[in-house]
C-alpha cells in the first residue's frame, strides 16, 4: 500500500502513508504481492498479486479503513490431488487513532480489537499483520475438485471420477469376509 520513496528508505508494502491521506472519504485500488504477507507454507498458496480495494474515511487523526482483498488460490484436491483452485475474499476493518487520548479512551481502545492505536508521531501504519490474519481466517480447510469428488481407489490409486477400476468392485468390507467363511451347520 506504500510506495518506495526515493529519499529515504524503503516504506513497507503493507504500509499506509497517513499522511497522504485525504480528508474524508476516499478509495483506491491496489495490488499487492501475496509474499509480503508471509502467510507461510500452506497447502494453499495465493498466485498473482491481491487485488485490494482501500477505502478510507479520515476525520482529523482517526483514519477509518476497510480493506477488500481478492485473489486466486490453488492447491490440490484432498480426495483426488488433481490441482485444484478458488477465489478467495478477505475483507479487513481497522480504526487507526494518531491521537493522544484520555486513560479511560485508551484503556477502551486498547480492548477493542479493530483499533489500532497509533503514536502522535507515527507517519505509517503497518498492516501486514492484520491483513496477513485477515486471510488466514479464509482459508479454506480443505479444497474439493467438485463436491462429489469420488477420490482414488485404495487399491491401485485409479482416480475414481474417470471410472472405475478393476478392483473397485472386487473391494467388500472385510470385517465381513470372516462371517462369509462362517459354514452353518
Ligand atoms: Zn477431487
Ligand atoms: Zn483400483
Amino acid at each position: 500500500m506504500g510506495r518506495r520513496r526515493p529519499e529515504g528508505g524503503k516504506v513497507s508494502a503493507t504500509a499506509l502513508l497517513l499522511d497522504e491521506v485525504e480528508e474524508g472519504l476516499s478509495r483506491r485500488q491496489l495490488k499487492l504481492d501475496p509474499a509480503h504477507l508471509e502467510l507461510g507454507e500452506g497447502e494453499f498458496h495465493l498466485v498473482g498479486p491481491l487485488q485490494v480495494g482501500l477505502r478510507l474515511n479520515r476525520s482529523g487523526q482517526n483514519f477509518q479503513l476497510e480493506a477488500r482483498l481478492q485473489g486466486r488460490l490453488e492447491g490440490e484436491c484432498c480426495r483426488c490431488l488433481e490441482p485444484v483452485g478458488q477465489e478467495l475474499e478477505a475483507v479487513l476493518q481497522v480504526l487507526l487513532q494518531r491521537q493522544p487520548l484520555g486513560e479511560d479512551e485508551r484503556e477502551a481502545a486498547e480492548e477493542d480489537e479493530d483499533v489500532e492505536l497509533l503514536a502522535p508521531g507515527d507517519k505509517q501504519a503497518d498492516l501486514k499483520e492484520r491483513l496477513r490474519e485477515a486471510v488466514l481466517l479464509e482459508l479454506p480447510l480443505r479444497m474439493y475438485c467438485r463436491q462429489d469428488c469420488k477420490g482414488l481407489c485404495a487399491e491401485c490409486g485409479h482416480n475414481l471420477n474417470t471410472g472405475a477400476c478393476g478392483c473397485a468392485t472386487a473391494q467388500g468390507d472385510p470385517r465381513w469376509s470372516a462371517l462369509r467363511d462362517v459354514k452353518l451347520s
